[in-house]
């Protein structure tokens, strides 16, 4: 039997506005319990919400970036339901009139691109955070609450974790590309619920559609899919169903486990907020924010392979955060050579930020820095392995290139003098090496080559010392 997974996500996005989004309490993730709230985000009678502008137009970039369609007007609804860290008794939310309807985010497969469609964006507030204590009490903290939070919700396009995995990547470039989201899963400001069904393709037998709540991690995402995959054409294959209901993804037991059965939107009693008056949208409005969105990463990809000519892998890996490709493009302000430093960046750079884990907007390596240590390469003055070594060295120390190579003498040799002196040496002591290489064994010139470096302590011109060993060698 063969089976197709389908997939559709919904993705909370916390939004980095200044303050949250009825009120003027900070917008800051963490701080002291209980500090950052007023008697609106807490719900207290009387106290009246006021949207947002920056979270409405935080939330237009989000929409226009993902090619969905703005709403000129809009209106905010109450999702009714009873919750510890929802004091209100309700959420505001959006319910039949997003702010922003369809759209699309493009995945790059291995045959090709995938469009991947969006049902619609829309804005509501997050709710409080609840612990629980050691003691078994529950601990309430709503500094989160009232935290502006976009909602996108994909259309069941998706057939596999993989895919999956790829869309929430692309999303998460594109929003902290356009700004409006730091997207940091481990702070919650990125949460994703998974909705997964398995159909049998041959006699179009369907699984019940589960609801995987509040995945933290892509891993954990991809993990909850390949999971719950099994689990649905396991029943089918039993001849029973999965039930429609919703789970959570359990990292330590590796397993999703049922919180309880799905309930329908009707359970929600939605209802226009009374306290908010629906809100036209100008186009003028939506013009302006339009253009003040930066170049994003699937155009900035074209632009890199067409200006810099470079293969399709490197623009994507060089356009992958925002940072990288300024780093990128201000390194060639410095010197004039996209193959080098495309290279340099997508090998040692990005190697050592990885061993750091960090970005290179945190590391104190500068594009200038980067650029004197290519130049010294690229004049041949230190070679490539000598260049790694420095490289290094700027991580760890700050210093600069040109600092570094004149403390530790490390110009590279290409006074043929000096090399024939280092190579007549070398030679001499392995007379064995160059019988074998007389006799048809090639591989006694790398060995030769590798004592003469280490000779000249890495510092032989190596174009050069392959030239003259072999000139000094027919010599002999
Ligand atoms: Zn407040």
């Amino acid at each position: 039997m063969t089976y197709k997974t389908i997939i559709g996500l919904e993705i909370h996005v916390e939004l980095m506005t200044k303050h949250k989004i009825f009120c003027n309490c900070p917008n800051e993730f963490g701080g002291e319990a209980n500090t950052h709230v007023c008697p609106v985000c807490l719900g207290l009678p009387g106290a009246l919400p006021v949207l947002d502008k920056e979270a409405l137009e935080y939330g237009i970039k989000a929409g226009i970036a993902f090619n969905g369609k703005i709403s000129k007007l809009i209106k905010m609804d109450r999702k009714n339901y009873y919750y510890s860290d929802l004091t209100k008794g309700y959420q505001i939310s959006q319910n039949d009139i997003p702010f922003c309807d369809g759209g699309y985010l493009e995945i790059e497969l291995e045959d090709g691109t995938k469009k991947v469609n969006l049902e619609r964006i829309h804005i509501e507030e997050d709710t409080g955070k609840q612990t629980h204590s050691e003691e078994g009490g529950t601990l309430l903290d709503f500094n989160r609450a009232g935290v502006p939070l976009i909602e996108v919700v994909t259309k069941p396009d998706m057939n596999s974790a993989e895919e999956a995995r790829l869309f929430l990547d692309k999303l998460r470039t594109t929003l902290k590309y356009i700004g409006v989201s730091n997207v940091k899963m481990e702070e919650g400001s990125l949460r994703c619920d998974v909705n997964i069904n398995v159909v049998n393709t041959e006699t179009g037998t369907k699984s019940n559609i589960a609801e995987i709540k509040n995945l933290n991690s892509f891993k954990g995402v991809v993990k909850a899919i390949e999971f719950e995959e099994k689990r649905h054409i396991e029943l089918l294959e039993l001849g029973r169903n999965s039930e429609r209901e919703t789970r959570r993804w359990d990292e330590t037991k590796g397993e999703t486990i049922i919180m309880r059965k799905k309930g329908g939107a009707s359970d929600y009693r939605f209802a226009e907020d009374g306290d908010i008056p629906p809100i036209k949208i100008a186009d003028e409005w939506i013009e302006e924010i339009r253009n003040s969105l930066p170049e994003l990463p699937h155009a900035k990809k074209e632009r890199f392979i067409n200006d810099y000519d470079l293969s399709d892998y490197d623009a994507g890996v060089l356009t992958q955060s925002k940072e990288l490709s300024i780093f990128f493009e201000d390194t060639l302000k410095y010197i004039d050579d996209s193959k080098l430093v495309s290279n340099w960046i997508m090998g040692d750079v990005l190697r050592r930020l990885n061993d750091d884990e960090i970005e290179i907007e945190d590391s104190n390596l500068t594009p200038n820095a980067l650029a004197d240590l290519l130049v010294l390469i690229r004049d041949g003055k230190i070679n490539n392995n000598t260049g790694k070594k420095v490289l290094k060295e700027m991580f760890d120390t700050e210093k600069s290139a040109d600092t570094i190579v004149k403390e530790k003498g490390l110009i590279q040799i290409s006074d043929e003098g000096a090399l024939k002196e280092i190579i007549e040496k070398v030679l001499s002591e392995n007379e064995q090496s160059i019988i074998d290489y007389k006799n048809g064994k090639d591989r006694a010139i790398g060995f030769l080559v590798g004592q003469i470096m280490k000779s000249s302590k890495g510092k032989a011109n190596p174009q050069l010392v392959n030239k003259m060993l072999l000139e000094l060698i027919n010599e002999r």
